[in-house]
């Protein structure tokens, strides 16, 4: 494997077998998923790249006349012209709201990283959303969450702004002391301070997940909604094909 990623790691706890159909047989998709609530997220995102490398910028009408633009190509990924009409409203506030952002102190968006983790282990990939540079704080990462709110502090979702913290060392000499998730569609950020214990638990965590996935520790993690509505693969999988039989 070329390199690692929060995703991808994240994707083996939540089934070690959906991960091996992805990523080590790297097979095509078999069952149909929804793809709105990624679609949608994707044009956020670039929206919100946008705002920001126009250092404010482009304001709210050009956001939303952009949003105007995209939104119609991804319609018709949704289940109904309600769930659409939804989306599209949730879209426009989000766009109000990070569009009023004072964004002075964003010193890089969608930011690559590659960061080494330990020898003979592949790098983790990734891109931070926002790295801001405060005057009393020094950097602080962000990322963008179009899905519902969780808290920042839930150790598993924190890992993904610890290790862009160390990727903030790798890129600017010094890692970020704070980071957080900025829900721009149901409104509220979750802030988090990280800690060199932080850092190296997350580390620990890649180590520990590398050496999962070269003892073929590829196990199938059943979880109804889940493997019904989001796996690409379930009709290739005999736990699941077990599970809702004996239903
Ligand atoms: S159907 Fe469920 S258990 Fe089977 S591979 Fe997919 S996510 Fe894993």
């Amino acid at each position: 494997m070329e390199y690692l990623s929060y995703s991808r790691l994240t994707l083996h706890d939540t089934c070690g077998l959906r991960f091996f159909y992805e990523y080590v047989e790297k097979r095509e998709p078999v069952d149909e998923v929804p793809t709105y609530h990624a679609s949608f997220g994707k044009i956020l995102h670039a929206l919100y790249e946008e705002h920001a490398v126009s250092h404010g910028e482009c304001n709210f009408d050009q956001l939303k006349a952009r949003f105007d633009e995209r939104f119609p190509t991804i319609v018709s990924e949704f289940a109904s012209r309600d769930d659409a009409v939804q989306f599209y409203k949730r879209g426009v506030q989000a766009i109000w709201r990070f569009s009023r952002y004072k964004i002075d102190d964003v010193i890089a968006s969608e930011k690559e990283f590659l960061l080494d983790i330990a020898p003979g282990i592949p790098p983790v990939k990734g891109f931070i959303d926002r790295v801001l540079e405060v005057p009393s704080n020094g950097y602080v990462v962000a990322d963008l969450k179009t899905g519902k709110v969780f808290s920042a502090t839930d150790k598993k979702k924190m890992r993904q702004l610890v290790l862009y913290s160390s990727a903030c060392e790798d890129l600017y000499g010094m890692s970020a002391n704070d980071g957080y998730f900025d829900f721009v569609v149901h409104g509220g950020r979750e802030w988090v301070t990280i800690t060199d214990e932080d850092r190296q638990q997350a580390k620990a965590w890649v180590i520990q997940k590398w050496q999962q996935i070269l003892d073929e520790q590829f196990y199938p993690r059943y979880s109804r909604n889940f493997c019904s509505q989001y796996c690409p693969f379930r009709s290739l999988c005999k736990e699941y094909q077990e599970r809702t039989l004996a239903v």
